[in-house]
């Protein structure tokens, strides 16, 4: 057993989606653990429900979506607070959100207002969680303005001073995310939850923004949550990944024991349809056979086996639950029930 408390801990989470045209279950009894200061990499196809789950620790699902079971404990200084049970618009929420969960979107051009500076929108985030950085004392705008700057050369941007005051329209796609990831820290968050951050800039930019990560990563200890389709991406960053299929985890496991012995046939087929990490990448890739499922018609039984290259006759019947598979692993998958559970 690990004496480290998770940071946070979600448990049989479920998000479901009341449309006109039925229910869409896009979380589906989803469980996993964040240590402190642990990189998370969470994995799969679009539509796999990894930006949902994430957007329900931030009581962020948009109407006609709520969470409809599950926990989400969050430690925090004065003890664990279910964010499920808190209400999206509650101080409380609000307090966690930004202050101690930040959210670093694909698209920052989407997360600044087009009307005052980047400066002037890290500041007064500075300023509304001041506790942040002087516990029990008042902050001056000259101060968060200092702040802003240091943050700024943290993240590689070059003349801060200069830059804090543009428009996010004046900046680049690469120093719009840096930017983005210094708004994300302005209030040191315990937990930093990075939703494919680096989709919507060039591949330079992109590595440059991934050593950037990692960096303030060691520097703060920050945790982050590192959402990807990319296994490349995971590779480079996440010290542990949680694989996900149509809103469950289908496996889980460090870094190196899920690219070098995958349990899961999914992680087997996304780790196959995925360039070598080591320079090979001029063979045709093979894709994962079929399709992700429409959300309206989720497969009775184990989600993958309309797919699934190994499925028997009982896939189609019941839901295999995620059990171990030493020595590190943990699977949904009846092929590994058997090895530790023979009947
Ligand atoms: Fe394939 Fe069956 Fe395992 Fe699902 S439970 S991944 S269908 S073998």
């Amino acid at each position: 057993m690990n004496a480290i408390e998770p940071l946070l801990s979600v448990r049989d989470l479920r998000v479901s989606f009341a449309l006109d045209e039925g229910l869409v279950r896009a979380v589906d009894g989803t469980s996993f653990d964040v240590m402190p200061g642990q990189v998370l990499g969470v994995v799969g196809e679009s539509g796999c429900g990894k930006s949902v789950t994430m957007r329900a620790i931030l009581q962020l699902i948009d109407r006609p979506g709520r969470i409809t079971n599950g926990e989400i404990r969050f430690r925090r200084d004065d003890g664990v607070v279910d964010l499920a049970r808190l209400e999206p618009r509650s101080a409380a929420m609000r307090d966690i959100r930004g202050a101690e969960i930040a959210l670093i979107p694909q698209e920052p051009m989407a997360a600044f207002s087009p009307v005052h500076t980047v400066g002037d929108q890290i500041v007064e985030a500075i300023l509304l969680h001041s506790h942040r950085w002087q516990p029990g004392k008042r902050m001056g705008r000259s101060e968060a303005r200092d702040i802003t700057v240091g943050l700024f050369r943290d993240v590689g941007i070059s003349m801060p001073e200069q830059r804090i005051d543009a428009y996010s329209w004046q900046l680049s796609g690469g120093l719009r995310q840096r930017a983005m990831i210094a708004m994300a820290l302005s209030c040191k968050p315990r937990l930093l939850i990075a939703d494919e951050p680096t989709t919507a800039i060039d591949v330079t930019t992109q590595a440059q923004v991934l050593a950037l990560l990692r960096d303030l990563q060691e520097r703060y200890n920050t945790a982050i949550i590192f959402i990807t389709h990319d296994l490349g991406v995971i590779a480079q960053m996440a010290s542990y990944v949680v694989v996900m299929y149509l809103g469950r985890v289908m496996e889980e496991g460090p870094v190196d024991d899920i690219f070098h012995a995958p349990k899961h046939p999914y992680t087997k087929a996304l780790l196959r349809s995925i360039p070598s990490l080591y320079g090979q990448t001029r063979v045709a890739l093979p894709v994962i056979s079929g399709a992700l499922p429409h959300p309206f018609n989720r497969p009775p039984g184990c989600p993958f086996h309309p797919r699934c290259p190994d499925a028997m006759p009982r896939c189609s019947d019941a839901v295999p639950k995620l059990m171990p598979v030493p020595p590190n692993q943990f699977a949904s998958c009846f092929l590994h029930h058997e090895e530790v559970d023979p009947a």
